[in-house]
């Protein structure tokens, strides 16, 4: 019979106008931790360190995880969190064609502070664990519940069978999206690693690889990996499963693999996992020339490959790429920023196709697997900003009067304000191959289009001149006052409040 948790004080952080990323993470972190999650924060303060980009600039970080889910074959989904934050989460996913139903387990000031909450959410599993249509559910504690304390930890294993995840994903301990996809893919590995370490677990859907396999760690382009078992294939290798995968027995396969290769640098917990498995880990990806044949090399080093084979290899695939290369050539100044953790990839093969490119900057954090991109790209003038926050990525542009801006949406359109030819980096440029002989070149065309827009914008400039900018933006009768000093008031108050915030976190 289920019995209820004890009754707790409300944190102070949850209550008032607290419920939200806007209310101070300061105050929700401090709330989480007397509520018992220090262990769940001090792992993210670690594998996610912040600085100077503290904060989520773009969407809840949330996303990252509750899109990893909804991509899985046969698995649920709840989210326990805010219905703010919720509708928001779910308009996204949808908006991104998930196409499958996000669970919700709903709450308010009672059954958050009773203990009731957890309850609701363990029947909410028990009722949703149907071995002929779940594998796995997971269920995502977002900042509220994080903050409350409330023990997913507690939930049962399995029920009937079905594997029951839960992770707590606030915005206040898991700075980016991208990073908190990580904390889903390596708390599914982590469960198959224990899974396999236990016994024989399902094999592949078309059976195990004949030939030793690198799995491919980060989302990408879905050309990519059979571009990269090519590469491979003179080294005798084959690609293995990408993660974050798409079924739940992809996770064993991905762990039998010979090298884990850590395309997108920023997945801590996962590496953990495959670390813990025996797995060596390769950073960087095979993206340009110098890139490729690095990366073709330390994979072959890394399974025990004997060197002929690596050079038939880059005998092989090189002069593809570098006849890519050459064939479309990029012509002007870039800087570029994003969060997907792919920019530094990005980054080389626009240096390596003869573009000027100025900064990169990358929401994600420096890690020792993004160590051989920086390396290469500082040594090629480049300026690398880990956590870049928008205004780093904006003072770049200002800095260096780019042609070409990529980078998030405010980025984006700043830089057409100042008629600077713009592409975001979401849609426009991580959406595309990026290895070997197909990435090669395959920017070329995009960056070029808009290369070539200038003349454009500086006619929009022209034909829209005298409308207003700023304040006065828009076709008015009267033109509307600016009013500095109410804008410096409202500063000054914010202030305040971070002055107030501070000392009675000091008591
Ligand atoms: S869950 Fe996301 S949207 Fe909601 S308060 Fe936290 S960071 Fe903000």
């Amino acid at each position: 019979m289920a019995t209820s948790l004890p009754i707790v004080e409300t944190p102070a952080a949850l209550t008032g106008d607290g419920l939200g990323c806007h209310s101070g993470a300061a105050q929700l972190e401090a709330a989480a931790r007397a509520a018992g999650k220090s262990e769940a924060l001090d792992r993210y303060a670690q594998d996610y360190p912040k600085g100077p980009h503290d904060q989520p600039q773009s969407m809840c970080p949330a996303f990252g995880s509750l899109r990893v889910g909804l991509r899985m074959r046969r698995t649920a989904t709840i989210l326990s969190g805010s219905a703010c934050c919720v509708y928001g989460l779910t308009f996204t996913s949808h908006f991104y064609g998930a196409r499958r139903t996000v669970g919700y387990v709903p709450f308010n000031s009672e059954t958050l502070v009773t203990g009731q909450l957890f309850e609701d959410i363990r029947d909410a599993v028990h009722q949703l664990a149907d071995p002929a249509l779940y594998d796995t559910i997971v269920i995502t504690n977002l900042c509220v519940p994080t903050a409350s304390g409330v023990p997913l930890q507690l939930l049962p294993p399995e029920i009937n069978g079905v594997r029951i995840i839960g992770i707590d994903v606030p915005g206040f301990g898991v700075p980016t999206h991208a990073e908190a996809k990580d904390v889903l893919a390596g708390a599914m590995l982590k469960y198959a690693r224990t899974e396999a370490e236990q016994g024989p677990v399902q094999a592949p859907r078309g059976g195990r690889a004949q030939r030793p396999t690198v799995t491919l760690l980060g989302e990408m382009f879905p050309a990519d990996p059979v571009g990269i078992g090519m590469m491979l294939e003179p080294l005798g290798l084959a690609a293995g499963p990408v993660v974050p995968t798409r079924e739940w027995r992809e996770l064993y396969a991905a762990l039998d693999c010979s090298v884990a290769a850590a395309i997108h640098p920023f997945y801590t917990a996962s590496i953990r996992e495959f670390e813990a498995a025996g797995r060596p880990v390769v950073g960087s990806a095979p993206v340009g020339l110098d890139g490729t044949a690095a990366w073709l090399e330390a994979i072959g080093r890394a399974a025990n490959v004997a060197d002929g084979k690596v050079d038939a290899a880059k005998a092989r695939i090189l002069p593809a790429i570098q006849g890519a290369l050459a064939k479309q050539p990029i012509r002007g100044r870039i800087t570029m920023s994003g969060y997907e953790g792919s920019e530094l990839l990005v980054a080389r093969l626009l240096v390596e196709s003869g573009a000027d490119v100025r900064y990169v900057g990358t929401a994600c954090p420096r890690t020792r697997w993004s160590d051989a991109d920086r390396q290469w790209l500082e040594a090629k003038g480049v300026h690398v900003q880990f956590r870049a926050s928008l205004e780093h990525d904006l003072a770049a542009m200002h800095e260096f009067s780019p042609d070409l801006a990529i980078g998030t949406t405010p980025v984006v359109q700043a830089a057409k304000e100042r008629t600077i030819p713009a592409l975001y980096f979401t849609n426009l440029i991580s959406a595309r191959p990026l290895m070997g002989p197909a990435g090669a070149g395959s920017l070329a065309q995009v960056v070029n289009a808009a290369l070539g827009n200038k003349a454009r914008f500086e006619r929009m400039k022209d034909f829209f001149a005298g409308v207003g900018e700023g304040h006065a933006a828009g076709v008015w009768e009267d033109v509307p006052q600016d009013h500095p000093e109410f804008r410096e008031h409202y500063k000054r108050h914010l202030a305040k409040l971070a002055r107030q915030r501070k000392a009675e976190e000091m008591v």
